[in-house]
This record gives C-alpha cells, sequence and structure tokens, in this order.
C-alpha cells in the first residue's frame, strides 16, 4: 500500500481540496496523510504565543478570523445540507476547544494542543468531503498511533504495533486519511513532529506498513538543483539518493523536512516528491542508489552561529576537544560543521537557545568568538569530495566570496562552506552559473 502526502498549499482551497480528492481517487487503497490548510499552523502559532503572552485581545481576534474562514470553507466544500451541517457543527466543536484556552491560565502543553488543530481540522473536512462523493474514506486519528519518546524521537515499534492493529482491523477502507505532524509524547500529551513535521509523518507510516512508495505531494515539481527563491535559472533533480536528499534536506532544502528521509532510507522505501498542480509529471525520486555521480545540487541553511575557541593548551594536548564536545552536549546543542587547527576549533549551531550559558563556560578552555547571521552552503552529489579538481571547482566559483569555514571529506558526498548571511545569496548564485551550469 502507497502513502500519499499532501502539503498545506495543496488542501489550502476548496477548488485543491478537490484536485487532491480526484487525485487520489483511483481506486488503489492507500494511506493518505494531509498537512493543516496553508496558514493555519501559522495562526494557531501567533495564537499561542499571544496566550502565553496573556494577550488574549490578540488571540481572539485571530481565532474569530479563522473561524470565520472554516465556515466559508465548509458551506463551499459540500454540495448537500447534510454535510454542510456536519461540517459546520465539526468546526463548532474544535473552535469550541482552541476557544477555551483563552480562559484561565494557558498551559504548556497547551501550545501544542493548539496547534494540532489544523491537521485534527483539515482531515476531518477531507474525509467528509470524500465520504460525501461516495468514495469508501476512513478517518484514521494519527493520536491513537503516532508517538515520541523522551527524546522527542518517533517510537517506531510502538508506530508499527498500533497502525498496523488499527488497519487490521479496518481492512476495508479504500482510502486511509490521517494527520500529519502530530503525534502524542510519553506523557501521552499531544505534541508535534516540529514544523513541516507532515512529511516525517509519510514516511514514519511508510516503514511502520512496509510500504512500497511514499509519495510527499507539494506545490513544486522536485528537489531543485539550488534554492528557486534566491537563484534564477534552477533545475529539477530527477533522481536523488537518500543519502543525498537526507543532506540537502538537513541542510536548508525547504521541499522536505529533515528527518523524512531516515525512515524510508532504514526501509529502503522510495520516496517521489510530486506536484499536486501538475501530476504528469514524474517529479524528483528519492531511491537506495542514484547511479549518476558528480555534483547534483545545492542547498542552503540560515541562522548558523559560529564559535571559535582558540587556545594554546590545545597544542600537543588530548582531550580537549572532548571536554568542549561535553559542553555542547549539556546543554543539548548539536554541532554542524566542525573544523580545527593546532590551535583553535571553530564549529557551528544552528539552535542558539543556550548560547550565553555555552560560550561561559567555553570560555574556561580559552578564548571565544562568536559570529552570528551565518549560512551553511552545501554542495551534495556522489563522490564529488573525490572527484579530481572538483575542490578547486568550487574555490574558482567562490572566489570573489569571503569563506568562514570549509568542511571537506567528512563524507564523500558533500562539501560544506560557511559563509555570511549577507554573501548567501551571492555564493549560491556563483555556485549555480559555474558548477551546475545553470
Ligand atoms: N502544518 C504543519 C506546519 O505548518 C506541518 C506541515 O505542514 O508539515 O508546520
Ligand atoms: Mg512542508
Amino acid at each position: 500500500m502507497k502513502v500519499f502526502k499532501f502539503g498545506g498549499t495543496s488542501v489550502g482551497s476548496v477548488e485543491n481540496m478537490r484536485t487532491v480528492m480526484n487525485l487520489i481517487a483511483d481506486g488503489n487503497q492507500k494511506v493518505v496523510v494531509l498537512s493543516a490548510m496553508s496558514g493555519t499552523t501559522n495562526s494557531l502559532v501567533e495564537i499561542s504565543d499571544y496566550l502565553s503572552k496573556k494577550n488574549k485581545e490578540s488571540a481572539i481576534s485571530i481565532i474569530s478570523s479563522l473561524e470565520k474562514k472554516y465556515y466559508t470553507v465548509v458551506l463551499d466544500l459540500y454540495t448537500t445540507d447534510k454535510m454542510k451541517e456536519k461540517g459546520k457543527r465539526f468546526i463548532e466543536e474544535r473552535f469550541t476547544v482552541i476557544k477555551s484556552y483563552t480562559s484561565g491560565i494557558f498551559p504548556e502543553e497547551g501550545g501544542r494542543a493548539l496547534l494540532a488543530q489544523g491537521e485534527l481540522i483539515s482531515t476531518a473536512l477531507f474525509t467528509f468531503l470524500m465520504q460525501e462523493t461516495g468514495h469508501n474514506a476512513l478517518l484514521l486519528p494519527a493520536l491513537d498511533f503516532m508517538k515520541i519518546d523522551g527524546d522527542k524521537q518517533p517510537d517506531s515499534f510502538y508506530i508499527k504495533d498500533k497502525l498496523n492493529a488499527i488497519l487490521k482491523s479496518h481492512p476495508k477502507a479504500d482510502y486511509y486519511i490521517t494527520q500529519g505532524f502530530i503525534c502524542r509524547n510519553e506523557d501521552d500529551e499531544i505534541d508535534n513532529l516540529q514544523r513541516g513535521g507532515s512529511d516525517y509523518t509519510a514516511t514514519l507510516i511508510g516503514a511502520a506498513i512496509q510500504s512500497e512508495e511514499v509519495q510527499i505531494w507539494t506545490d513544486i515539481d522536485g528537489f531543485h538543483d539550488n534554492d528557486p527563491r534566491f537563484v534564477e535559472n534552477t533545475k529539477k533533480v530527477d533522481v536523488l539518493s537518500f543519502g543525498e536528499a537526507a543532506e540537502l534536506a538537513y541542510f536548508g532544502a525547504k521541499i522536505l523536512h529533515p528527518q523524512t528521509v531516515l525512515p524510508a532510507m532504514t526501509n529502503n522505501i522510495p520516496v517521489r516528491l510530486k506536484n499536486t498542480m501538475n501530476p504528469p509529471d514524474p517529479g524528483t525520486l528519492i531511491t537506495a542508489d542514484s547511479k549518476t555521480t558528480g555534483i547534483k545540487a545545492v542547498a542552503a541553511k540560515d541562522g548558523i552561529t559560529a564559535i571559535k575557541i582558540r587556545s594554546g593548551r590545545m597544542l600537543n594536548a588530548y582531550g580537549f576537544i572532548k571536554n568542549i564536545f561535553e559542553i555542547f552536549e549539556f546543554f543539548k546543542t548539536s554541532i554542524d560543521m566542525i573544523t580545527t587547527s593546532e590551535v583553535a576549533v571553530s564549529l557551528t549551531i544552528d539552535d542558539p537557545k543556550h548560547l550565553d550559558e555555552i560560550v561561559a563556560e567555553l570560555k574556561e578552555y580559552g578564548k571565544v568568538k562568536v559570529d552570528r547571521d551565518q549560512t551553511i552552503v552545501c554542495i551534495v552529489g556522489k563522490m564529488i569530495a573525490e572527484e579530481k579538481g572538483f575542490a578547486a571547482k568550487v574555490f574558482s566559483a567562490l572566489e570573489d566570496i569571503p569563506i568562514r569555514m570549509i568542511s571537506y571529506g567528512g563524507s564523500r558526498n558533500n562539501i560544506s562552506v560557511l559563509v555570511s548571511t549577507n554573501d548567501k545569496k551571492a555564493t549560491l548564485q556563483a555556485l549555480s552559473n559555474k558548477l551546475l551550469n545553470n
């Protein structure tokens, strides 16, 4: 059974929901994972932020406009009065829950429960639409099987057990509709797989049911060889290996949630990125071996902080790097890039939450310099780091750009450079012109 996932834009309007319905209703049994309608999760984040700042008026005003929007959707989406009434009652119910958070103290888990409403609404409305049209669709509540553990990692054993049991007890449906993004945590509270997490839901489900393929449908025709928001003339990449796709997603390619590839890679399930607005296009296939060597694509990740620790004590000393790493481990802050010399270590982090505490501790080991607003530009392709002359090409393409760090040889399939975010666009364009021949 295949898994199809549709993002926020794909279910972002009544018209698009109908397009999705027609696209999936081919009689083949499948699991369909949906995001919230586009914009909804952002509104829910805003509501939650206002409530935590005790600004009830602003929260209530966003809630009201969101509620109005959904009543309009319900009126347009269904043809029968019976379904319009059912949809209306459902929206009323969800908004009673949402509004309940505007009185009393706003609990910490309230934010996460609020964020879940977007997917709860989109999947129910979509399932009603399919049922009204005469399709055999069944809503599978993700909160019954999707779970993360204490480290916020998916509990794949639990997911596999629960989901397969649920499917076994409902063998007859053609289309199983479920929510992306949302899950329960170890305390059984409502939680989520981080922003953009519906992609991750899709491959987790794919792994749990040993799906033959996971299709991720968005509003662009696949992975591009560079960031189309910053660079002109990007081209679609036809095939990527799991490793290449994982690296591109992790290092900033917005089309996929960073962890999405992992469950697919572990279980060798092909992932196809498809365009809801252009279904005949084959999109991008992510599979075990992309076969072709050479550069595939470039991606950029912003919001990076570079930290340099300089110390004479590092000379010929062992244990120095371990001590430094332990500080990051203690603050649960992961390190992306690292370069060392005999007297200094430079590394990057993307989560500056504990930066001040980390820097205070690092100062015990030497002089510390922090550079914010950095961007990692990651160049990905099979064996590029072993291709003779490839590094020279990268450096000559970037001859006019000040490079803060370089990571070469960590993997054969990746070369990363750290540049100031101000130079990101120029870096991407130079690589596109000179390496990707666009
Ligand atoms: N609705 C969630 C978000 O906007 C999850 C997703 O769309 O993948 O982040
Ligand atoms: Mg997304």
